[in-house]
């Protein structure tokens, strides 16, 4: 596997394979970028496929930190990092320690946090043998409960853009994935009078959110096909790819899942159907922003932060307008102008 040469290797800084045969720990570390400050993003554990999967999971998980780090005006750069396996088997004390020691061989240029399979607990035993470690419970804490906020406020601002209103009472949400994210933006959604209309593979997710938010059920497969006014990925990557973009009827697509297109080309594919897609790395910046409060935790600093999110976006979709090109284009070059400058704070 030729690695340097794969469309997904974005000059990455460094990537680490990091593996420890007693606990069964096989992870990949990678460093996109320290331009902005230590490399900030979550771990995720997942059953790849192949290790070629893993590797271009983390380097494209990777690079969308960096730009959803600079472009939320954290100083912090951007990483990720990937266990390989399956959550429900290879979970342990001892694994999440010798993670914990992977962190270590880094000596602080990437510090990790939760993603997709990954709580709160995992990473406080991580805890127990580095300090490169962030999201703990008793200072930040879970980013899932942040990150369903700004995926909220960016559906406000699209339906604003798109739709000319405040008001979400009676659109309807196709949200797709119910886990730590999803479940808090639904109940968000049905706060605000949103109908929702819901797919996961878990049934007990399902279930509650049935019960809880008054929200429809359908297949897996059907959630593209929805009459729906906003389709909300919120599981994982690629969902808006060649054989499911002609079949979304929303005219918006705004969620917190990361990398939603399959491929950069889908940008475009998306204004020529006429689709408002809010980019993923602004939408779901929410909990990386609590994140970034860390030390001193405040709350309420963190969640005026997490809420600059709406006018974020609302300046992409009008700046998308003005030099007619697709939103992504427009979120890349917004973050590749303040990473050159240093920080947000330099422009
Ligand atoms: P999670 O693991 O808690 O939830 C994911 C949910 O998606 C699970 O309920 C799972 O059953 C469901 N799912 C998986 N495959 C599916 C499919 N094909 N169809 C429907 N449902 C499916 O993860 P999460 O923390 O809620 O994160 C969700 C997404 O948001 C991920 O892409 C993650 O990278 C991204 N994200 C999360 C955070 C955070 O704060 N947790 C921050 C930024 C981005």
């Amino acid at each position: 596997m030729a690695i340097f040469d794969l469309v997904d290797f974005d000059d990455h800084e460094q990537v680490v394979f990091c593996s420890d045969k007693a606990t069964g720990l096989k992870a990949i570390i990678a460093v996109h970028s320290t331009k902005l400050g230590a490399a900030v993003g979550g771990c995720r554990m997942w059953d790849y496929a192949t290790d070629e999967e893993a590797v271009i999971d983390v380097l494209r998980l990777s690079r969308g930190m960096t730009y959803k780090n600079a472009m939320a005006g954290l100083a912090m750069g951007g990483g990720k990092s990937v266990i390989i396996g399956d959550a429900k088997q290879i979970k342990s004390e001892a694994l999440f320690k010798a993670f914990g020691n992977a962190l270590n061989g880094l000596g602080g240029r990437y510090v990790s946090a939760e993603d997709v399979n990954i709580t709160t607990d995992d990473i406080a035993i991580a805890n127990t043998v580095t300090p490169y470690v962030t999201g703990t419970e008793g200072k930040s804490g879970n980013p899932a409960p942040f990150t369903a906020l700004g995926t909220f406020l960016g559906i406000k601002a699209a339906v604003k853009h798109k739709l000319k209103t405040d008001d979400l009472t009676g659109l309807k949400v196709a949200i797709q994935g119910l886990g730590s994210v999803g479940y808090y933006l639904c109940e968000h959604l049905h706060q605000a009078g949103a109908k929702l209309v819901v797919t996961d593979l878990n049934q007990a997710a399902l279930d509650k959110v049935a019960t809880e938010f008054n929200a429809e059920v359908v297949g897996l497969n059907d959630i593209y096909d929805q009459d729906a006014d906003i389709y909300a990925p919120c599981a994982l990557g690629a969902t808006i790819n060649d054989s499911t973009i002609d079949r979304i009827k929303a005219g918006i697509i705004a969620g917190c899942a990361n990398n939603q297109l399959a491929e950069p080309r889908h940008d475009q594919a998306l204004v020529e159907r006429g689709i408002l897609y809010a980019p993923d790395y602004v939408i779901n910046a929410g909990g990386i922003i609590n994140v970034s409060f860390e030390e001193n935790y405040d709350k309420d600093r963190a969640t005026r932060k997490v809420e600059e999110i709406y006018d974020t976006l609302l300046e992409i979709f009008n700046t998308a307008d003005g030099q007619n090109k697709p939103t992504g284009r427009v979120a890349d070059e917004m973050a590749r102008k303040i990473i050159a400058a240093g920080g947000k704070h330099n422009l």
